[in-house]
């Protein structure tokens, strides 16, 4: 006898632009305060130190262009971020090699329940509830390599209502792609489908129901979000 006891979860895929495959989702790592002008509007230190992951979880990327306004929480913030997605993976990549793993890049979005995150800070508890709830990241559609290169600087922003509320240069990432990518796979091993949500530019802040949020990363196409 084989098979399950009911039926197993759906995998989650990413379209991918230009063709017909989708893009298997294994884990999602987010790093925190990575660009300075986001950590010191947090009240935090700018400065390098080493970089830290939370994680969210697979099924809470969201490829449908709309983003539902969760319970238990008044104050929903945008955080524009690059994701970088993974073809191969491994323990203990070199930084020279770490970009080779690299499948392609898209437009992703960290929706934090913000006054949740607050009190789970001051409690030093975990962030699960306020980062990894249900379709907590809009993703746009996977761009690969071997159509835009590797991405290491140009434009990021967010516009709510045609208004720009964020941004920021890929360049001015604390940690950049490779780095994230050979620290990551020191602590865990990095494999084909893990995606990395790399960190948000300043001026994050909350959206309402009815906004059209729109993700801008240089090189690749725009992501348009309706919170609903
Ligand atoms: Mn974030």
């Amino acid at each position: 006898m084989s098979g399950f006891p009911f039926d197993p979860p759906p995998k989650t895929t990413l379209p991918i632009v230009g063709s017909e495959l989708r893009f298997p989702v294994n884990r999602v790592y987010c790093v925190g305060r990575n660009y300075a002008a986001h950590a010191i509007e947090m009240g935090n230190d700018p400065n390098r130190g080493t970089p830290f992951f939370f994680q969210k979880n697979a099924s809470n990327l969201d490829s449908s262009g709309f983003f539902p306004y969760p319970d238990k929480t008044t104050e929903v913030h945008h955080e524009v971020e690059l994701a970088v997605v993974l073809q191969s993976g491994g323990s203990n990549i070199s930084i020279a090699e770490a970009l080779d793993h690299v499948y392609g890049y898209a437009p992703s979005l960290d929706m934090t329940r913000r006054d949740i995150q607050a009190e789970q800070k001051k409690l030093g508890r975990p962030w699960e509830i306020s980062k990894a709830f249900e379709r907590s990241a809009p993703i746009g559609p996977i761009h690969p390599v071997t159509e835009v290169g590797q991405l290491r600087e140009g434009r990021v922003s967010l516009r709510v209502n045609g208004v720009v509320r964020q941004e920021g240069d890929l360049n001015q990432l604390i940690w950049k792609v490779p780095e994230l990518i050979s620290y990551l796979s020191e602590y865990f091993e990095l494999a084909g489908g893990d995606v990395i949500l790399t960190g948000t530019p300043s001026g994050v802040s909350s959206v309402q129901r009815g906004d059209i949020m729109e993700a801008k990363i240089a090189g690749l196409n725009v992501m348009r979000i309706k919170v609903v």
